[in-house]
């Protein structure tokens, strides 16, 4: 089975170089407030795609257990020295394009800065839907091509690419920028229903962050985002959307049933030392160390896939 292109932090400082000092307290902020917004207030699982090195984990703490998935392995090690190993937190290295979960298993999603990578969105927005229950909270971020900055430099003749225009734009090898309606169109085409659009981040201009408090842009932006429900101008657009169709989940606390063979889909998988089998195809699945790796096991060894870009966005 072929599937895109994944963009891999393994091995990256993505947390310290970007979060903890690249500047970015202005979005952490902006961010936490739209997911306070967005999120149910309590639930049972979440599955967070992309949860790097857990930066948004503790946000979804009214959730029972929290299900933390990420391409890098690396990452998760650091999620788990964050966070630490209880029977709160599941960490699972995996590929989104290829969900090692059964259908309908979760009551909540979140993908925050991960659709920018996908090469191919919409297949893995179908991957999300497939694996949330009925009436499943789904929060997707992602990186808007339409932004004010995009339509004046396009006008202003600096920028090639049209931010009128539906399709995405990858800027930088993996990195990618949507059109709102784009996303809308396949999240509608997937049976979701849209229930909140907010925009974030609408003084990330590297001047303004010079000189005006943090503070005063985050509550200046705490105020914007509500205009996400008229039009979406900002570099980057959050929704809350629900699954309106499937089974509803039903309260599953054996970790082991929450996973499927992402070759063959076949569940459940036999618990053997240090991996998981699938009694159908007889691939083996890894588990080491308190991490699920569902990214390719043969033979012992861990097989990569495709180009490793360590990213910087
Ligand atoms: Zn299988």
């Amino acid at each position: 089975m072929t599937t895109p292109p994944v963009c891999d932090y393994e091995g990256s400082d993505y947390q310290t170089s970007f979060w903890d000092k690249g500047g970015r307290e202005y979005e952490d902020r902006t961010e936490a407030i739209a997911l306070k917004r967005l999120l149910p207030k309590s639930g049972h699982l979440l599955l967070e795609l992309g949860a790097g090195a857990g930066r948004n984990t503790p946000r979804y703490l009214g959730f029972d257990r929290i299900v933390l998935l990420d391409y890098s392995r690396t990452q998760l090690e650091q999620a788990q020295q964050r966070l630490g190993k209880s029977d709160k937190y599941v960490y699972v290295a995996a590929d989104v394009y290829r969900l090692p979960f059964v259908d309908g298993l979760f009551d909540a999603a979140t993908m925050i800065r991960i659709l920018h990578h996908m090469a191919d969105a919409r297949k893995a927005l179908d991957q999300v839907k497939n694996v949330l229950g009925l009436d499943g909270v789904f929060i997707l971020e992602f990186a808007n091509k339409l932004h004010l900055k995009a339509i004046f430099r396009y006008l202003l003749g600096r920028q090639k690419w049209s931010p009128f225009t539906l399709e995405p734009v990858e800027f930088v090898k993996l990195n990618f920028d949507f059109h709102p309606k784009a996303v809308k169109n396949w999240l509608k085409d997937l049976g979701f229903k849209i229930e909140k659009t907010l925009t974030l981040s609408h003084f990330r201009i590297g001047l303004l962050k010079r000189l005006v408090p943090t503070g005063v842009l985050v509550f200046l932006d705490s105020l914007s985002q509500w205009t996400g429900a008229f039009w979406q101008l900002s570099p980057s657009v959050f929704m809350k959307v629900v699954r309106r169709d499937g089974i509803r989940p039903h309260k599953q606390d054996n970790i082991l049933l929450y996973f499927k063979c992402p070759d063959c889909g076949h569940s459940p998988l036999i618990e053997k030392e240090n991996c998981l089998e699938c009694s159908n195809c007889q691939k083996k699945w890894g588990f080491k160390d308190g991490i699920f790796d569902f990214r390719g096991f043969k033979d012992g060894i861990f097989d990569f896939r495709e180009p490793v870009i360590n990213g910087s966005s």
